[in-house]
């Protein structure tokens, strides 16, 4: 149902860690009904508790 959209933020975020910039914590972004990766942009249903695609977890570190 869902596809999968163009990893291209691996990249980016190994950037961001490679420069020492702590990536920002944040929760699931919201996209009509469902939940948003802002990692990756996937959606989810709002029952997940991480991001399937990419593993990006909303819980605090
Ligand atoms: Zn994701």
């Amino acid at each position: 149902m869902a596809s999968a959209p163009d990893s291209g933020d691996d990249v980016f975020d190994e950037f961001l860690s490679d420069r020492g910039h702590e990536t920002e914590r944040v929760g699931w972004e919201r996209n009509y009904n469902k939940l948003q990766c802002p990692d990756c942009m996937a959606l989810h249903d709002e029952s997940a508790d991480d991001c399937s695609v990419c593993g990006w977890d909303p819980s605090p570190a």
